[in-house]
Protein backbone atom coordinates (compact mmCIF):
# COMPACT_ATOMS: atom_id res chain seq x y z
CA UNK A 1 0.00 0.00 0.00
CA UNK A 2 1.14 3.48 -0.69
CA UNK A 3 0.18 6.65 1.29
CA UNK A 4 -0.40 9.39 -1.07
CA UNK A 5 -0.52 12.59 1.00
CA UNK A 6 -3.19 15.63 -0.42
CA UNK A 7 -1.62 19.45 1.10
CA UNK A 8 -4.89 20.29 2.97
CA UNK A 9 -4.44 24.20 2.34
CA UNK A 10 -6.50 25.13 0.04
CA UNK A 11 -8.21 24.12 -3.12
CA UNK A 12 -9.31 20.80 -4.87
CA UNK A 13 -8.54 18.79 -1.94
CA UNK A 14 -11.83 15.94 -2.10
CA UNK A 15 -11.69 16.08 -5.81
CA UNK A 16 -8.24 14.52 -5.36
CA UNK A 17 -9.07 12.68 -2.83
CA UNK A 18 -12.71 10.97 -5.28
CA UNK A 19 -10.26 10.24 -7.58
CA UNK A 20 -7.32 8.33 -5.30
CA UNK A 21 -9.85 6.34 -3.25
CA UNK A 22 -10.85 4.61 -7.07
CA UNK A 23 -6.94 3.32 -7.08
CA UNK A 24 -6.40 0.08 -5.38
CA UNK A 25 -3.41 -0.27 -3.05
CA UNK A 26 -3.72 3.22 -2.29
CA UNK A 27 -4.25 5.13 1.07
CA UNK A 28 -4.85 9.13 1.37
CA UNK A 29 -3.53 11.25 4.52
CA UNK A 30 -4.66 15.13 3.91
CA UNK A 31 -1.68 16.60 5.15
CA UNK A 32 -2.14 20.38 7.14
CA UNK A 33 1.12 19.66 9.30
CA UNK A 34 4.86 18.75 9.62
CA UNK A 35 3.32 15.39 11.06
CA UNK A 36 1.61 14.82 8.56
CA UNK A 37 4.67 14.58 6.28
CA UNK A 38 6.20 11.65 7.61
CA UNK A 39 3.57 9.04 6.86
CA UNK A 40 3.09 9.69 3.47
CA UNK A 41 4.85 8.03 0.35
CA UNK A 42 4.19 10.88 -1.98
CA UNK A 43 2.39 14.07 -1.61
CA UNK A 44 -0.38 15.71 -4.30
CA UNK A 45 -0.64 19.66 -4.53
CA UNK A 46 -3.91 20.55 -5.92
CA UNK A 47 -5.14 23.51 -7.78
CA UNK A 48 -6.40 26.29 -6.18
CA UNK A 49 -5.02 29.94 -5.32
CA UNK A 50 -1.65 29.63 -5.42
CA UNK A 51 -1.25 32.92 -3.50
CA UNK A 52 -3.40 31.56 -0.76
CA UNK A 53 -1.81 28.32 -0.76
CA UNK A 54 1.60 29.57 -0.34
CA UNK A 55 0.62 32.20 3.08
CA UNK A 56 -1.30 29.35 4.77
CA UNK A 57 2.22 27.46 3.80
CA UNK A 58 4.08 29.88 5.68
CA UNK A 59 1.14 29.81 8.53
CA UNK A 60 1.41 26.53 9.32
CA UNK A 61 5.32 26.20 9.68
CA UNK A 62 5.44 23.80 6.59
CA UNK A 63 7.21 25.72 3.53
CA UNK A 64 10.37 24.84 4.44
CA UNK A 65 10.12 21.25 5.77
CA UNK A 66 7.73 20.71 2.71
CA UNK A 67 10.62 22.39 0.50
CA UNK A 68 13.55 20.03 2.13
CA UNK A 69 11.20 16.69 1.63
CA UNK A 70 10.86 17.12 -2.07
CA UNK A 71 14.48 18.27 -2.70
CA UNK A 72 15.76 15.10 -0.98
CA UNK A 73 13.13 13.02 -3.19
CA UNK A 74 9.58 12.93 -1.69
CA UNK A 75 7.37 12.22 -4.89
CA UNK A 76 5.01 15.81 -5.69
CA UNK A 77 2.26 16.15 -8.32
CA UNK A 78 1.24 19.91 -8.51
CA UNK A 79 -1.94 20.65 -10.49
CA UNK A 80 -2.57 24.23 -11.72
CA UNK A 81 -1.99 25.97 -8.99
CA UNK A 82 0.73 23.10 -7.28
CA UNK A 83 2.30 24.14 -10.69
CA UNK A 84 2.84 27.22 -9.60
CA UNK A 85 4.08 26.35 -6.28
CA UNK A 86 6.62 24.26 -7.34
CA UNK A 87 8.35 26.39 -9.94
CA UNK A 88 11.44 28.25 -9.33
CA UNK A 89 10.32 31.14 -11.78
CA UNK A 90 6.71 33.43 -11.75
CA UNK A 91 6.72 35.90 -14.77
CA UNK A 92 5.60 39.07 -13.11
CA UNK A 93 6.25 37.92 -9.99
CA UNK A 94 9.35 38.37 -7.53
CA UNK A 95 8.19 36.17 -4.68
CA UNK A 96 8.18 32.35 -5.33
CA UNK A 97 6.93 29.37 -3.28
CA UNK A 98 8.56 25.94 -2.76
CA UNK A 99 10.56 26.79 -5.84
CA UNK A 100 11.89 23.39 -6.52
CA UNK A 101 11.56 23.05 -10.10
CA UNK A 102 13.85 24.09 -12.95
CA UNK A 103 10.33 26.19 -14.73
CA UNK A 104 9.41 29.21 -15.87
CA UNK A 105 5.26 29.52 -15.50
CA UNK A 106 3.01 31.84 -15.97
CA UNK A 107 -0.06 32.30 -14.21
CA UNK A 108 -3.67 32.32 -15.82
CA UNK A 109 -2.04 32.15 -18.93
CA UNK A 110 -5.04 32.09 -20.75
CA UNK A 111 -6.46 35.22 -20.33
CA UNK A 112 -9.88 36.34 -19.66
CA UNK A 113 -11.95 35.27 -22.52
CA UNK A 114 -10.14 31.55 -22.11
CA UNK A 115 -10.64 31.66 -18.34
CA UNK A 116 -12.11 27.96 -18.26
CA UNK A 117 -12.02 25.33 -21.13
CA UNK A 118 -11.79 21.68 -21.68
CA UNK A 119 -10.03 19.51 -24.53
CA UNK A 120 -8.80 16.22 -25.03
CA UNK A 121 -4.70 15.59 -26.42
CA UNK A 122 -3.03 12.50 -26.71
CA UNK A 123 0.27 12.58 -24.34
CA UNK A 124 2.00 9.65 -25.13
CA UNK A 125 3.94 9.04 -22.01
CA UNK A 126 0.46 8.59 -19.70
CA UNK A 127 -1.12 6.16 -22.57
CA UNK A 128 0.43 5.63 -26.16
CA UNK A 129 -3.04 5.34 -27.56
CA UNK A 130 -6.13 7.34 -25.96
CA UNK A 131 -6.47 10.88 -25.51
CA UNK A 132 -6.50 12.52 -22.41
CA UNK A 133 -9.64 14.95 -21.48
CA UNK A 134 -7.99 17.80 -19.88
CA UNK A 135 -9.68 20.89 -17.75
CA UNK A 136 -8.25 24.08 -17.71
CA UNK A 137 -9.95 26.96 -14.81
CA UNK A 138 -7.61 29.84 -14.98
CA UNK A 139 -4.62 28.22 -15.65
CA UNK A 140 -1.06 28.65 -15.90
CA UNK A 141 1.36 27.16 -18.47
CA UNK A 142 5.26 27.19 -18.30
CA UNK A 143 7.39 29.21 -20.60
CA UNK A 144 10.78 27.98 -19.82
CA UNK A 145 12.37 24.55 -18.74
CA UNK A 146 15.83 23.59 -18.03
CA UNK A 147 17.59 20.83 -19.78
CA UNK A 148 16.49 17.79 -17.34
CA UNK A 149 13.23 18.52 -17.21
CA UNK A 150 10.63 16.27 -19.86
CA UNK A 151 7.96 18.22 -20.86
CA UNK A 152 5.31 15.75 -20.97
CA UNK A 153 2.43 18.01 -23.23
CA UNK A 154 1.98 20.84 -25.17
CA UNK A 155 -1.23 22.86 -26.38
CA UNK A 156 -0.77 25.70 -28.65
CA UNK A 157 2.89 25.31 -28.31
CA UNK A 158 2.42 25.77 -23.94
CA UNK A 159 3.74 23.72 -22.08
CA UNK A 160 1.26 22.25 -20.06
CA UNK A 161 2.99 19.04 -18.88
CA UNK A 162 6.25 18.54 -17.15
CA UNK A 163 8.11 16.14 -15.12
CA UNK A 164 11.81 16.70 -13.62
CA UNK A 165 12.94 13.87 -11.73
CA UNK A 166 10.50 13.00 -8.27
CA UNK A 167 8.08 16.38 -9.47
CA UNK A 168 5.44 16.14 -12.08
CA UNK A 169 3.42 19.00 -12.82
CA UNK A 170 -0.12 19.96 -15.18
CA UNK A 171 -1.56 23.02 -15.69
CA UNK A 172 -4.43 21.47 -15.89
CA UNK A 173 -7.27 19.32 -13.62
CA UNK A 174 -6.93 15.67 -14.05
CA UNK A 175 -9.19 15.88 -10.82
CA UNK A 176 -12.06 17.44 -12.50
CA UNK A 177 -12.73 14.47 -15.09
CA UNK A 178 -12.80 10.62 -14.35
CA UNK A 179 -9.81 9.84 -16.00
CA UNK A 180 -7.71 8.38 -13.56
CA UNK A 181 -4.54 8.15 -15.74
CA UNK A 182 -2.58 10.94 -14.85
CA UNK A 183 -3.16 9.64 -10.96
CA UNK A 184 -1.76 6.64 -12.08
CA UNK A 185 1.18 7.74 -13.66
CA UNK A 186 2.02 9.68 -10.74
CA UNK A 187 1.38 6.65 -8.14
CA UNK A 188 4.19 4.61 -11.19
CA UNK A 189 6.97 7.65 -9.63
CA UNK A 190 6.69 6.42 -6.18
N1 LIG B 1 -4.90 31.07 -11.24
C1 LIG B 1 -4.58 30.29 -10.06
C2 LIG B 1 -3.29 30.79 -9.44
O1 LIG B 1 -2.61 31.61 -10.01
C3 LIG B 1 -4.47 28.83 -10.41
C4 LIG B 1 -5.81 28.33 -10.89
C5 LIG B 1 -6.13 26.93 -10.50
O2 LIG B 1 -5.43 26.27 -9.70
N2 LIG B 1 -7.22 26.46 -11.01
O3 LIG B 1 -2.96 30.37 -8.35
Amino acid sequence: NKIIGILGMQGAIAEHQEILLQIPHTKIRIVKTAKDLDCIDGLILPGGESTAIGKLLDYFSLKEILRQKIISGLPVFGTCAGLILLAKNIENQTNTHLATMDITVKRNGYGSQLDSFSTNLLIPTIDKNMPIPLVFIRAPYITKTDKDVQILATLDNKIIAARQKNMLVSSFHPELTCDLRFHQYFLSMI
